[in-house]
Formats: C-alpha cells, sequence, structure tokens
C-alpha cells in the first residue's frame, strides 16, 4: 500500500469535524489510528477508562470507514511499543512523506510528534485543535497584561463574545453572571435523582472488555458494569437525558455528597467532551435553550454554563500558558508519597473510602469529590504533586493532561502557588461533614478536635497551616484562620502535631 499523507487520529479526536480531517483526500491519505500499549500503560489507566477509549476509536474508525476513508486501525493485540514505534512501521510500509494530526491534548505527546519530522524525515503538520470556544493563541492574547488571571472575568469575556444567556441589551439573564451562591446546597431529605443514561455493550464494545480484561488485568478499576456511550450518536443521547432529567436541579446540589448517590443531579458529560463525542457548544447550545424554554432555573443554567464555557476552557488555556514548567510545580515542597488506599480504598475514614470506591466502580467522581475529599487530604498531608496528579490522570474516564493537571495541580494541590485558586481548597472535615451524610458512618467523630478518635481532617488541616505559615500567611483569604491559629497556646499546637504525626506514621506503615 502506497499513500502520500497519514492523517493520525488520537484517543480523544473523535470528531467527524476534527480539523486533521480536513481537506482529505481518500485516494492518497490514509486515516491512522493506533491503540499502542505505551500509551495504555504510561499510567495505571482505570480499566474502564481504556475500554471506553479504545471502544470510542474503534467505534468511531468504523463511521469513517462508511464514509469511504481509507483506515488503517492497529489495535492493543497488535502494537506492543509506542506511537513512534508504530509510525516507523506505517511510513515504512506506505511511503508516506506527510504526516497530518490536530494538536494533541498533551505536551508530552505534542514532544513526541514534533520529534518524527527529524527522526523519520517527512513533514508534520500539527493543526489547531478547534473544538474548543477560544484557541490558545486567543488565550493568550487575552492573558496579556494582566497581573492575575481570573477565571470569573475570563468566563464573563466569552460570555460576551459568545451571548450565551445575555439579554438583548448585553446584560445577563437573571440580572447577575454568576450564581454560584445558589449552587452551594447540601441534601436535605430524600431525594430522587435521575439514573444516568446507559448503553448495552455492542459487538464491538464486547470485543473490547475482554481484550482489555485479559491484557490490562492489573490495571486499576472495575471493568464491568460498562454502560457509557461510545458514540456521538448515544453522547447525544446522554446531553438530552441530561437536560431533561438532572439540570434542572444540577445548580442546587452542585457541591453536595451522598454516599447512597454516586451522580446526584451532574451531567456525566465530561468523558465524552473530552475525546470529541460532543461538541462544547452543542451542550452550551441545550442548556441555553432549557432555560430559554423555562424548563431549568437561571442557577442551573449559568452554573453549568460556566462550568463548561468558563472553568473548561479556562483551565485549557493556562495549560498550554504554562507548560511544561507548570508540570514541575511544587510551591508548598510537598514530599510524601500518595497514601496506599487511594487505589485499594482500604481506610476508615469514610468520606475516602466512598469517594475511591466510587472512582473504582466507576471511573467517575463529581467535582466536589475530586476537589474536597480526594484532593483535599492529599493536600493536607503534603502529597508530591507529581503522584497525586498521576492518580488523578489515571483513574477518571475523562482525564487528559490539559484538563487534569491544572485542576489536580493548579486548584487542588496549589502546587503553583495561587495562580489558578486564590488559596488553596484546604478544609477540616467540618466541609465534608455540612455537604454529605459521609460522618454518619465514621468510625472518626467529626465534632471532635484532637485524640484517636477525631476526625483526622481536623488536626491535619491545622497541621498543614501550621507547616506552611511561612508561605501562606501572608494570603488574604487566609486571614482569618491565621488570626485563630494564632490564639491557639503552645500545648494545643504541639498536640495538633503530635496527633498529625501519629496520624501519619501509621498511614506510611499500612
Ligand atoms: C483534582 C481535580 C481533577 C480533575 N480532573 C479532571 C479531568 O481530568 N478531566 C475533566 O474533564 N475534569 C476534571 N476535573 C473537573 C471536574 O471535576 C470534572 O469535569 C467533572 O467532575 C466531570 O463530571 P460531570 O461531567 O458530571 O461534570 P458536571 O458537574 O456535570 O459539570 C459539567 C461539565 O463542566 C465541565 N467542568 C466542570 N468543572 C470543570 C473544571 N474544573 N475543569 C474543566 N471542566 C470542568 C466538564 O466538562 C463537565 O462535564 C477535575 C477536578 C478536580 C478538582
Ligand atoms: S469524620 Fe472526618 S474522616 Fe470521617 S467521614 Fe467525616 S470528614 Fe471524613
Amino acid at each position: 500500500m502506497s499513500y502520500q499523507t497519514l492523517r493520525l487520529i488520537l484517543w480523544d479526536h473523535l470528531s467527524h469535524d476534527i480539523s486533521s480531517l480536513k481537506g482529505i483526500d481518500p485516494k492518497r491519505d490514509l486515516v491512522v489510528f493506533l491503540e499502542t500499549i505505551e500509551e495504555a500503560e504510561y499510567v495505571n489507566h482505570h480499566v474502564k477508562k481504556l475500554a471506553f477509549l479504545f471502544s470510542s476509536m474503534r467505534h468511531f474508525a468504523k463511521e469513517l470507514e462508511e464514509k469511504g476513508f481509507p483506515i488503517l486501525y492497529i489495535d492493543i493485540e497488535q502494537e506492543e511499543g509506542s506511537l513512534t514505534s508504530a509510525i516507523e512501521k506505517i511510513l515504512k510500509k506506505t511511503k508516506a512523506k506527510r504526516l497530518i494530526v490536530t494538536e494533541p491534548g498533551e505536551y508530552r505527546v505534542l514532544k513526541v510528534i514534533e520529534d518524527w519530522k527529524e527522526r523519520f524525515e517527512i513533514e508534520i503538520q500539527i493543526r489547531p485543535d478547534e473544538r474548543f470556544f477560544i484557541s490558545t493563541e486567543e488565550f493568550k492574547e487575552w492573558s496579556l497584561g494582566k497581573k492575575k488571571l481570573l477565571m470569573e472575568s475570563f468566563y464573563q469575556f466569552l460570555r460576551k463574545q459568545t451571548g450565551y444567556l445575555l439579554k438583548d441589551d448585553g446584560s445577563p439573564e437573571g440580572g447577575q453572571w454568576n450564581f454560584d451562591h445558589e449552587n452551594r446546597n447540601p441534601i436535605k431529605g430524600d431525594i430522587d435523582p435521575p439514573e444516568p443514561f446507559h448503553v448495552e455493550p455492542d459487538i464491538i464494545t464486547k470485543e473490547v472488555l475482554k481484550q482489555v480484561k485479559k491484557r490490562f488485568s492489573k490495571h486499576f478499576g472495575d471493568l464491568l458494569p460498562f454502560w457509557f456511550a461510545v458514540t456521538a450518536e448515544d453522547a447525544k443521547k446522554a446531553l438530552h437525558h441530561f437536560v431533561h432529567k438532572a439540570l434542572p436541579h444540577f445548580g442546587t446540589y452542585q457541591d453536595a455528597m451522598r454516599d447512597d448517590q454516586n451522580f446526584l443531579y451532574h451531567s456525566l458529560l465530561s468523558h465524552y467532551l473530552n475525546i470529541g463525542l460532543l461538541h462544547p457548544k452543542q451542550v452550551c447550545d441545550a442548556a441555553e435553550k432549557a432555560y430559554l424554554e423555562k424548563k431549568v432555573p437561571i442557577q442551573s443554567a449559568e452554573g453549568f454554563i460556566r462550568q463548561i464555557l468558563g472553568w473548561r476552557e479556562y483551565v485549557r488555556g493556562i495549560y498550554w500558558l504554562k507548560m511544561p514548567h507548570f508540570a514541575k510545580e511544587n510551591f508548598l515542597e510537598a514530599k510524601r508519597k500518595l497514601p496506599w488506599f487511594y487505589w485499594s480504598g482500604e481506610t476508615e475514614m469514610n468520606c475516602l473510602k466512598q469517594v475511591i470506591k466510587q472512582t473504582k466502580e466507576q471511573a467517575y467522581s463529581h467535582h466536589i469529590q475530586r476537589l474536597m475529599v480526594t484532593g483535599n487530604f492529599a493536600l493536607l498531608i503534603g502529597t508530591l504533586p507529581e503522584e497525586i496528579c498521576s492518580w488523578y490522570l489515571a483513574v477518571y474516564a475523562d482525564a487528559h493532561d490539559w484538563v487534569e493537571l491544572p485542576n489536580t495541580l493548579g486548584m487542588s494541590q496549589f502546587a503553583e502557588g495561587g495562580f489558578l485558586g486564590t488559596k488553596p481548597y484546604a478544609s477540616s472535615g467540618s466541609y465534608i461533614h455540612k455537604m454529605s451524610n459521609f460522618c454518619q458512618n465514621c468510625r472518626y467523630d467529626v465534632k471532635l478536635k484532637e485524640g484517636e478518635k477525631a476526625c483526622p481532617f481536623n488536626y491535619l488541616y491545622w497541621d498543614f497551616l501550621l507547616r506552611n505559615q511561612g508561605k501562606l500567611e501572608k494570603n488574604a483569604r487566609l486571614s482569618m484562620p491565621y488570626q485563630m491559629l494564632k490564639k491557639f497556646s503552645k500545648e494545643k499546637k504541639k498536640q495538633i502535631q503530635e496527633d498529625s504525626e501519629h496520624f501519619l506514621n501509621k498511614l506510611e506503615n499500612q
């Protein structure tokens, strides 16, 4: 077989309008899909995530084939090596002299691809990923001359640019830009959130499940039940399901957690968005339409659009602005290894146990579970940023470097010293107690501050502030806790440090 150009489709490039397919000539161009062992194994990816990615790739390849594009699909059983070794073999066979690809969502992969130009002496065309509201160049322009890159001002900038939830006179629907304060209600009494949208595995998915089970048996997570959509058509049905069944309550309970409810009113759309089965515009349009038709209240529509138009675009802009040194940041000089229970779920702290159990079963947890339970604990004990980042990248079906890294390293671990968040998301057990029912079934007592039975988050929180006093005391948003800390007696501080040390020693010996 002889082709002039390879059109490489990476596992998060599964959109029919992807830039790498533009202008394709089916007589001269070959569309290449690679499932390589190196990509599958470079972190301990959740098996459900791998099955989701491979099955979605195979379905997308089939759709392109039905359109008449020549396809070369190398699956996991055929390729033991890396992207580079696979491309080398394909170039030899096809004699192609050019490779076109859309920019990858990971700096590491970008560097790998750029290296092919010299290594294989071919032309490499890396095209922009246009599946976002704002390009990385436009983000850079927006950031120029700004001392602080605040998400809120970026979000308002994009609201004005796109016109979402704006009245004819340019003012925001509902009279304000942001309804965040109405998105923080805990759940009181009985609730009945909808089941997430389920898709039965078809013959392609069943084959993938068999291969993943065989090949990645040592990886984290439960493969079954597998209910994710793996095509754009089914992902669209999942969007419709969310907008009609869950979005009306999304705003109110966005930050709530329950041990008997994995998904509450969240959309479960991030994994589809991040590989291109859904387009962010399609998703925001659907939410806005539901608001204009009076099917959802403003705090739900705005709260949801803010996550996608605001946070999602913002973290992507930050990632490409700050890489590669971003990944190495460790402002708080954290040194501790990630506790083993993050992989096993075996801990007596019920909040962590429940969130890790759900993560293992579903390759999913919602934002507050990630930020205020697993993220908060890792921050309080001073976990090495690279270890906690690897964990997040591995365990969630939606995890890709451009979105995982800013959220974990920046927002959750404060490792870049306040660029993304104005203060660390550190909290004692009281926040978890307020927002969830986890504490009701815990061996620890959230009301106790010291001693064997006290909730570890309580003393670890103060220990964190004491340990990082030199770096954090001047942070205006932490002035209240540091004022409180000043009033603590010497004995009280000593007790906090002893309880923390005792707890952390036990943790290390587990
Ligand atoms: C430590 C940490 C790590 C994270 N890692 C990832 C990750 O690897 N991939 C990922 O997509 N999200 C990540 N997030 C953001 C957020 O937790 C997930 O997007 C969300 O939980 C996905 O579930 P959902 O689709 O039900 O979201 P919903 O709660 O229904 O929110 C709607 C959509 O908004 C977008 N969104 C919301 N918050 C964010 C955010 N902070 N950054 C980017 N997009 C956002 C997502 O596309 C999501 O689908 C992380 C957050 C934290 C605190
Ligand atoms: S008591 Fe503490 S450790 Fe237990 S669930 Fe509550 S916050 Fe978590």
